[in-house]
């Protein structure tokens, strides 16, 4: 039983915006409304059946049986409001579900933390769009509150980017937030740990892999997927588990030193940095509004 479990590669797929339009070093997160179109054509016409994350934790925990036979998971990072005007109108032509991952304290604004991309004015969500997403059968998770590397943080300030982020969703959608996304993909033991401590039923990370019912449920990984990603790629990665969406063991490897590297160096510097005194400061004064 537990041998077939470990064959099972259950993808997650992570995009940002669906968008035709970006900056040069924003680009990488854009899939284009046409592109993304004939991502779902695909996942409909080779009868894939998509399930939120938190229905994914669930049968990770009830095993195999639960699983449909080709499953397929739908992350969306950030909040960008054109999940609401782009990619939403498309997952319900196609019967998909998705579970969207939200920064929110830029609800209602623009994306400001994407300064350095040239895309600080980007549209976010409103609250009213989010609570219509969230009865639509998509599942909204938190994605902190300032989007700040939860890596550098000092514990504390962590803890209220985790719990804050999760809080304010419940509040304004009426709804649990079991599911957590890391920002860039960065965490801890002690990050995993707040995010489970904070009631949170799963997280993803990014890796560029796919799952097994046997991984961790507080750092699953996903497939990032690029403006360039046709379908022949996304086909490769849902069968095999190989191809340009999955990282190599090498570099899964060295994606793993570095992220030990980044560990050693927020244990000495995080509590210095001028990254936990905004993320601080902004969390602080979220809490006043
Ligand atoms: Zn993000």
């Amino acid at each position: 039983m537990i041998k077939h479990m470990e064959k099972q590669n259950i993808p997650i797929l992570m995009y940002h915006s669906i968008s035709s339009h970006a900056s040069p070093k924003f680009r990488s997160c854009t899939v284009s409304p046409e592109v993304f179109e004939k991502h779902l054509s695909y996942l409909d016409r080779h009868h894939y059946t998509s399930m939120t994350v938190t229905q994914f934790v669930r049968a990770m925990v009830q095993g195999q049986a639960k699983l449909p036979p080709r499953s397929v998971i739908l992350t969306f990072d950030d909040g960008y409001e054109d999940f609401y005007t782009r990619a939403l109108p498309a997952l319900q032509r196609h019967g998909l579900v998705a579970t969207l991952y939200v920064a929110t304290m830029f609800i209602g604004g623009t994306s400001r933390w994407l300064q350095r991309e040239g895309e600080s004015m980007r549209p976010m969500l409103t609250w009213d769009q989010l609570a219509k997403i969230s009865t639509s059968g998509i599942e909204c998770g938190a994605h902190s509150h300032t989007h700040p590397p939860l890596d550098m943080l000092a514990p504390s300030v962590a803890r209220s980017e985790i719990v804050h982020s999760k809080e304010l969703l419940e509040e304004r959608l009426s709804q649990h937030v079991l599911s957590f996304a890391y920002p860039f993909g960065y965490y801890t033991p002690r990050v995993r740990q707040i995010v489970q401590e904070s009631g949170y039923t799963s997280a993803c990370a990014i890796k560029l892999t796919t799952n097994s019912l046997l991984d961790d449920p507080y750092a699953l990984a996903r497939l990032a997927i690029k403006p360039d990603t046709d379908v022949h790629d996304l086909a490769t990665a849902l069968s095999t588990d190989c191809g340009p969406l999955v990282a190599s063991p090498v570099k899964r490897t060295r994606a793993h030193v570095r992220q030990c590297i980044r560990n050693v160096y927020g244990k000495l510097w995080g509590n210095r940095s001028t990254i936990n005194k905004k993320a601080s400061k902004e969390v602080r004064s979220s809490y006043a509004n």
